[in-house]
């Protein structure tokens, strides 16, 4: 299972302590997924996240990436036609068209950025509809492959 975790801190409404909320993005059953779970060291008081499919809340999503680091997805060579992109690209997170439009331009040329779960999540999805693509860390200047 492919997946990232992160730590979000915040104070505690019950005792003033820190709240450690673990935020998890992971692919299951072909899907893109994210939970959390939240407690307090210092009262106990906690509670979970059940797991959503989609595109998790930007809060989740930043934790994940200023934990990480982005990742990107670039097409492999010359992408002749974008529509099998566009549909997986909307599939995935629901967005309209205009937008699709703009992430998959971004995906022919400079790459997509984004988490490494949903960089991989879209990487497979684009491999079933016969889009060559490679995830990409964007830690160097060069670029660190990530084997998958
Ligand atoms: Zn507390």
């Amino acid at each position: 299972m492919t997946g990232q975790t992160a730590k979000i801190e915040s104070r505690c409404d019950g005792c003033g302590g820190t709240l450690v909320r673990q935020v998890n993005q992971f692919i299951d059953c072909g899907q893109l997924w994210w939970d959390a779970e939240a407690s307090c060291a210092t009262c106990g008081d906690g509670w979970c996240e059940h797991p959503e499919a989609g595109r998790p809340p930007e809060a989740v999503r930043s934790a994940l990436l200023a934990a990480h680091g982005p990742s990107r997805l670039r097409a492999v060579g010359p992408v002749p036609n974008l529509v099998p992109v566009l549909r997986v690209l909307r599939e995935v997170w629901e967005m309209p068209l205009s937008q699709a439009r703009e992430l998959a331009d971004e995906l022919a040329h400079a790459g997509l950025a984004g988490t490494l779960t949903e960089m991989e999540f879209l990487h497979t999805r684009l491999r079933s509809r016969g889009v060559a693509a490679e995830v990409t860390s964007d830690a160097g200047p060069e670029g660190e492959r990530i084997p998958s």
